[in-house]
C-alpha cells in the first residue's frame, strides 16, 4: 500500500484551493479526481477539439475559472495528480481504495481532504422518467464541455440560481428556452436587499442573467412547479401549476408547454459519501442540503486525519468551495508542522472574514429555493422512485403502513439504495416522502449507510483490493 503524506480527493474549487495553499506550504500532495480534466463542476474545462475564442462572452465563472486553474497549474508540478481516477472506498487505518485504468491500488493517507462536491437533487413527478427529462446539471454539463444541447425547445423548472445560468448558457449556444419555471418565493425582500449588500459580482452575475433572459423574452413564471411530463417515448408537454407556500398546486391553474426537453433543478445533495464511510460525525441542515459532516472551523472532521471542504459538506457555491479549500490546506500543513499556529491563521483570516460575510447572502437565498413539502405529493402509484430497481411509489406506500421509520429498514425491505446510484438518484427523495407521510423529522430517519464501492466498479477491482 502507498503511504502518501496528505490525499485530496476531488480537484473541483475545493479541492484545488486546498492543493495550491498545502504546497506552497511544503506538504507534499498527492490528488485525484475522476474526471480527466480538473475543475469540478463550475470549472469545468473544456476537452481538445475545443477553443475559447471570445473568452468575455463566457462570462465572470469563465474567468474566476482560469484564474483559479493558472494558479493550480503553478504548483501542479508539485503534486502528484491522478485524473480518470475514482475513489471507491474508505477503510479502517486511513486506507483509500482507488480505480485508475482498471487498475485498483490503495493509498495510506497521513491526512485527507475530502471535497467531492455535489450532485442534482432529483425530485420524482410522473413523467419524470421519460426521454428529455434532464437534471439541470446534466444538462448543463452537455452545454458547457460539449455545446451540445439537450434539446430544441427547452423548459427550466425548479428553485435557485442554476436555472438563471442555465438559460443564458444555453442561449449562448443558440438554444431556445420555452421559460424558466421558479418554485422559490422571496417572502422578505428587505432581509434578502440587506444580506446582498456586499454581495457584488453574485449581484452582477444575476443581473446579466436577467437581462439575457429578458432581451431573449423568455418567460419567467414564479410560484409554479412542474406536475407532469407526457409524452409517448419522449417529452412531448410539461404541465405546470401555480403553487401555495408549501409548493403544494392549486387547482385549476395548470399550464400546457409543448416542448421536447425540461430541465429539472432543484437544488442540490451534497456528496456525503466518503464522508460517512470515514466514520465522520453527521447532522442533518435542510438549508445545506440534507445530511452534511461535522466540522470545526479549520474544516476539521471529528476524526483527527479527515478534514472536508467544499460542496459535499454543505452546498454553499463555489466562492466559499475556494475559501474552505484554503483553509483546509493551510489546516493540514499546520497539522503536519509545516506552519506554526500563528501563521496558518495569519494567513487563514481572510478567508475566515469574507465566509462570514457570504454566509448571511446563502442562508437567505437557500430558505427562498428550499423545497417545500408540496413537491413530494407528486407521485403517483405508478411513479417510479428508485430508478435502479424499477420500484414505484406504490410499493413505497405499502411500507409506509408498516413500522418501518430507519432509512436502513426501508432499504432492506425494498432493495432501494442497492442499485448502482447506491440511492443517490432515489435517497432524498424517499426521505423526504417519509418523514412527510409519517410526520417525523427526517434527521430522524437517519441515512442510508453507503458501503463501497460507492459507484459501480469492475469485480476484478474488488478482487484485487482484497489481495492487496
Ligand atoms: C451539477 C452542478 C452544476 C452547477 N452549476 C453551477 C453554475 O452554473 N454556477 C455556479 O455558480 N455554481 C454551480 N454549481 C455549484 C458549484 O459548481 C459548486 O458550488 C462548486 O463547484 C463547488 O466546488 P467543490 O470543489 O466543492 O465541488 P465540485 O466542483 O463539484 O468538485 C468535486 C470534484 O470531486 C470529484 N469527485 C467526486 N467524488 C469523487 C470520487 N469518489 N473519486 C474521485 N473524484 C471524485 C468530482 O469529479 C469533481 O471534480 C453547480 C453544482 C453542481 C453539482
Amino acid at each position: 500500500m502507498k503511504k502518501v503524506e496528505l490525499l485530496i480527493i476531488g480537484a473541483g474549487p475545493a479541492g484545488m484551493s486546498a492543493a495550491i495553499e498545502a504546497v506552497q506550504a511544503g506538504v507534499k500532495v498527492t490528488m485525484l479526481d475522476e474526471n480527466s480534466l480538473a475543475g469540478g463542476q463550475i470549472f469545468r474545462q473544456f476537452h481538445d477539439g475545443f477553443h475559447v475564442t471570445d473568452p468575455k462572452a463566457l462570462g465572470h465563472d469563465y474567468k474566476r475559472g482560469q484564474t483559479l486553474l493558472s494558479e493550480f497549474a503553478s504548483v501542479r508540478n508539485n503534486v502528484e495528480y491522478l485524473d480518470a481516477c475514482l475513489s471507491w472506498g474508505i477503510f479502517e487505518n486511513n486506507e483509500i481504495a482507488i480505480l485508475r485504468d482498471g487498475d485498483s491500488q490503495s493509498f495510506c493517507f497521513q491526512k485527507l481532504i475530502i471535497s467531492t462536491g455535489a450532485y442534482d437533487r432529483p425530485v420524482p413527478f410522473p413523467g419524470w422518467t421519460l426521454p428529455g427529462v434532464f437534471t439541470a446539471g446534466g444538462a448543463q454539463r452537455l452545454v458547457k464541455t460539449q455545446q451540445v444541447l439537450p434539446g430544441e425547445n427547452i423548459l427550466l423548472v425548479g428553485s435557485g440560481p442554476l436555472q438563471l445560468a442555465l438559460a443564458s448558457q444555453i442561449l449562448k449556444v443558440g438554444g431556445k428556452v420555452a421559460g424558466i419555471v421558479e418554485a422559490g418565493r422571496v417572502e422578505n425582500w428587505g432581509k434578502l436587499a440587506r444580506a446582498s449588500w456586499g454581495q457584488w459580482s453574485l449581484l452582477a452575475d444575476a443581473a446579466r442573467y436577467f437581462w439575457e433572459i429578458g432581451k431573449a423574452r423568455i418567460p419567467f413564471l414564479r410560484n409554479r412547479i412542474i406536475v407532469e411530463a407526457r409524452g409517448s417515448g419522449q417529452v412531448e408537454e410539461a404541465i405546470i401549476a401555480e403553487v401555495d407556500r408549501n409548493w403544494r398546486p392549486k387547482p385549476g391553474t395548470e399550464q400546457v408547454f409543448k416542448v421536447d426537453t425540461v430541465a429539472v433543478g432543484y437544488g442540490f445533495i451534497p456528496s456525503t459519501e466518503l464522508t460517512q464511510m470515514a466514520g465522520c460525525q453527521h447532522h442533518y441542515d435542510p438549508l445545506l442540503g440534507g445530511w452534511i459532516v461535522d466540522r470545526r472551523e479549520n474544516m476539521n472532521t471529528s476524526l483527527p486525519d479527515v478534514f472536508a471542504a467544499g460542496d459535499c459538506t454543505g452546498v454553499a457555491g463555489s466562492l466559499v468551495a475556494i475559501d474552505e479549500g484554503r483553509i483546509a490546506g493551510l489546516a493540514v500543513a499546520q497539522a503536519l508542522g509545516y506552519l506554526t499556529k500563528t501563521d496558518a491563521h495569519q494567513r487563514m483570516l481572510p478567508y475566515h472574514k469574507r465566509l462570514a460575510r457570504s454566509k448571511r447572502f446563502r442562508e437567505v437565498v437557500d430558505t427562498i429555493s428550499l423545497p417545500r413539502s408540496g413537491l413530494y405529493e407528486l407521485p403517483r402509484n405508478d411513479t417510479m422512485i428508485c430508478r435502479c430497481r424499477e420500484i414505484p411509489f406504490g410499493e413505497i406506500q405499502e411500507v409506509l403502513q408498516e413500522e418501518a421509520e430507519d432509512m436502513n429498514e426501508i432499504k432492506r425491505r425494498l432493495g432501494i439504495g442497492m442499485g448502482p446510484c447506491q440511492g443517490r438518484m432515489c435517497g432524498s427523495a424517499i426521505q423526504a416522502i417519509v418523514a412527510q407521510k409519517k410526520k417525523i423529522e427526517p434527521a430522524n430517519l437517519g441515512f442510508l449507510n453507503p458501503r463501497p464501492p460507492l459507484k459501480p466498479v469492475h469485480l476484478s477491482a474488488l478482487a484485487d483490493h482484497t489481495q492487496l
